[in-house]
C-alpha cells in the first residue's frame, strides 16, 4: 500500500497519506490544519537542490509514480556517491565496483525497473 507525504502549505507540515489503491484519486488534507492545499513530498533521499524542481514536477502533474530517475543507470549511485563525499569517508572498492557494474547495465535480477 503506498504512502504519500504532502507539504501543507498553509502551514508548512507534513502530513502522511495512505493510497487504498494505486488508481485510486487521493485528495489530501492537512492533518494539522485541514487545508486542501498540499504539495508532494519527496521522499528524504532526494533532498538536496534539486528538490524545488522535481516538487514541481510533482505538483503539476498527476502520476501516482515517480519518474524514472532511477531507471537511467547513469544516475544508479549517485546518492551513495554524495553521501560518500558528504562525509569524507573513501568508498569502499566493493562498493564502487557494484555501482559500476549496475551503471553498465547488470541491473540486480528481480528489480522490475
Ligand atoms: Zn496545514
Amino acid at each position: 500500500m503506498p504512502i504519500y507525504e504532502y507539504r501543507c502549505q498553509a502551514c508548512a507540515r507534513v502530513s502522511s497519506f495512505f493510497l487504498k489503491s494505486i488508481n485510486s484519486e487521493l485528495e489530501p488534507v492537512c492533518a494539522h490544519c485541514q487545508s486542501k492545499d498540499m504539495a508532494r513530498r519527496m521522499s528524504s533521499f532526494a533532498m538536496g537542490k534539486t528538490v524545488g524542481s522535481v516538487h514541481e514536477n510533482f505538483a503539476s502533474g498527476s502520476e501516482h509514480r515517480t519518474p524514472g530517475y532511477y531507471s537511467d543507470p547513469r544516475n544508479i549511485g549517485r546518492n551513495v556517491e554524495s553521501a560518500f563525499s558528504k562525509y569524507g569517508v573513501e568508498m569502499p572498492q566493493t562498493v564502487r565496483d557494484n555501482i559500476d557494474a549496475a551503471r553498465s547495465g547488470e541491473t540486480p535480477k528481480g528489480l522490475d525497473l
